[in-house]
């Protein structure tokens, strides 16, 4: 039997600029407005999920680490990092206590690591995950890294110097309204499918039971209201990659009962929990 937990590692308020972007702009003052709000969200959630299967744990996202409110952990010359964020993670809300409090040890316990992509709050808790099979795609792997990474809202420079994860290519099966997959386990009920836009090369994970289907969409949508909206976040480059993506999981969950678990989702604990599919008229 397969078992996903929600793993949460602290909270993150964005500007609500950020989380909806005024998609009738043009780029730049998308991304200019995230500067200039004074507002915020509600704290969200930072969650990771970890995926019990019969082949071993396997862990999307490290999630954020408690040094990110120190002075010196983001760039400092980087606006969005200075102002468009307030982050709130303990010590032992770090994904390498939280899974030691299920009995998990980080380095050891896990069958992989995958990253959705390697934005601050998904990769700066990689310091636990020394010697684990690490995934991450190839394409958001290129971008994450050196001044180009850090502009589009990744931390390279905090990346243990260890790290080398594997660089998938998707080009596995398709899989319903996606042209390609890459299959995380031998029975092919875990796999990776490509989700870009929010990052060049961002990917979210689906775990196949009997019952339903769970999609772990990383940032591909901040949560359920904006996918069925069809709203896209103020960071991402190409509304077009970004609204397609949105597309092709709403169709997923239109072809198969879906739970969506987006990494910031107040909601998404609960629909985990009571197995509240995307199409539910409830949902
Ligand atoms: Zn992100």
């Amino acid at each position: 039997m397969t078992t996903i937990h929600a793993v949460k590692t602290g909270t993150i308020r964005i500007r609500p600029s950020h989380r909806a972007g005024n998609m009738s702009l043009p780029l730049w003052r998308r991304r200019l407005a995230i500067f200039l709000d004074r507002q915020w969200t509600e704290p969200l959630p930072i969650y990771t999920y970890l995926i019990e299967h019969d082949e071993g744990l396997i862990l999307l996202d490290s999630g954020e680490s408690a040094r990110s409110s120190k002075p010196g952990w983001f760039p400092w010359w980087s606006p969005f990092f200075q102002l468009a964020l307030d982050i709130h993670v303990e010590p032992d809300d770090e994904i390498g206590p939280r899974l030691r409090s299920m009995g998990i040890d980080p380095g050891k316990d896990l069958r992989m690591l995958v990253l959705s992509h390697l934005h601050h709050d998904h990769a700066d808790g990689l310091s636990y995950f020394h010697g684990v099979d690490i995934l991450v795609s190839k394409q958001n792997y290129q971008a994450s890294r050196g001044l180009k990474g850090a502009l589009l809202g990744a931390n390279p420079s905090k990346f243990p110097s260890w790290f080398e994860p594997r660089q998938a290519e998707l080009t596995g099966p398709a899989a319903s309204s996606f042209d390609h997959t890459l299959p995380l386990t031998s029975d092919g009920s875990v796999f990776a499918v490509p989700t870009p836009g929010h990052m060049p090369g961002h990917m979210s994970v689906v775990v196949r039971t009997p019952a339903v289907s769970y999609f772990l969409a990383g940032d591909a949508t901040y949560d359920e209201q904006l996918l069925k909206e069809r709203i896209v976040d103020g960071l991402s480059g190409d509304l077009r990659v970004s609204v397609d993506t949105l597309d092709r999981i709403a169709a997923f969950a239109c072809s198969e009962p879906t739970v969506l678990l987006p990494a910031h989702d107040p909601l998404a604990e609960q629909r985990l929990e009571e197995r509240i599919t995307l199409t539910d008229p409830s949902a």
